[in-house]
């Protein structure tokens, strides 16, 4: 089969019709061009993915397309941004087609979705990665940031966590015999099919007093939010929202899961008490609050307790 060239690549596989007044030139020239509409910032969130590094080798194409946009539209989410456009650079060891045929029918699955336009990109020859930069608005100052928690806000986080943990100890053939099939199942589809909180970023806007996305596990995210913020936080492990896929493993390994493992691409925020009625109708829980005393606290019914994680780091 006769090699693709990078237009052929792009024209087939990634080049699809435009349907946003603010693309004002797409693919297809040396630049493209996008506006920004009146009294917005420009949100730019760029994150890549190496084959064997960030997702195994074996990885199906569909899911590393629909993973690599879901990872960058998590962090224009966590800034409350509506995602606009997206650009990709790809390096692919060959043009082999079923690979750029399923690959990019995830990214697409996941852009048209969400109304999100490709408008420009570049293929290289290499071992297997990609960048994606994801490109959104928001209004000036909406923006939700890490630094701005105070003590005393609620701590939040979206969803459940540890989901994509237990996934990725499934896919590296580990508690295969302790997961029922269908807890199995949903944490595999945790790991390899993220779904960014778009919509609640943008009800947190207004809300929310600090925010960022669960990508490297609870514990050291919220220590980046604890640093730019300058607070501490007591955490209760007893609140944090778990799926009934973690409910099956031992509570000890749910605990580390819950707390380390990354890619459950969740948002993870703080608000003010005053809040609480109107968090109450989204998907969020309450875990912990911000604390003068700098640092994590772990607590477990109202006490403080040993990290588990310490003994746990390389598990
Ligand atoms: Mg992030």
């Amino acid at each position: 089969m006769a090699q693709k060239g990078e237009f052929d690549i792009i024209r087939e596989f990634f080049q699809r019709p435009v349907a946003d007044a603010g693309v004002h030139l797409g693919i297809g020239d040396d630049a493209a061009l996008l506006a920004v509409p009146a009294g917005h910032e420009l949100v730019v969130s760029t994150d890549t993915l190496v084959a064997g590094r960030h997702f195994p080798e074996a990885t199906a194409p569909f899911d590393i397309g629909w993973k690599a946009l879901a990872v960058n539209l998590s962090d224009l989410a966590a800034m409350g941004a509506r995602a606009r456009w997206v650009t990709l650079a790809l390096t692919l060891p060959d043009s082999d087609e079923d690979f750029l045929r399923e690959f990019s029918r995830g990214l697409f699955a996941l852009a048209e979705r969400e109304q999100v336009s490709l408008v420009g990109g570049d293929t290289t020859r290499g071992p297997l990665a990609l960048t994606v930069t994801a490109l959104g608005d928001v209004p000036l100052g909406a923006a939700l940031k890490r630094s701005g928690a105070r003590v005393g806000d609620d701590l939040y986080v979206s969803g459940t966590v540890g989901d994509a943990g237990l996934g990725l100890r499934l896919e590296l053939g580990q508690w295969l015999d302790e997961i029922a099939p269908a807890a199995a199942e949903f944490a595999l589809q945790r790991l390899r099919r993220p779904e960014p909180r778009l919509g609640l970023g943008f009800a947190l806007r207004g809300v929310a007093t600090a925010c960022l996305d669960v990508s490297d596990g609870l514990a050291q995210d919220l220590g980046h939010l604890l640093a730019a913020s300058r607070t501490g936080a007591v955490l209760e492990l007893d609140w944090l929202p778990r799926s009934a896929a973690l409910a099956g493993i031992e509570p000890a390994f749910a605990d580390v899961l819950a707390l380390t493992s990354g890619d459950d691409y969740e948002l993870l925020f703080t608000a003010p008490p005053s809040a609480r009625e109107r968090l109450a109708a989204l998907p969020v829980t309450r875990i912990g609050r911000m604390t003068e005393v700098p640092g994590l606290q772990l607590w477990r019914g109202g006490n403080p307790v040993e990290m588990p994680v310490a003994g746990f780091t390389h598990f």
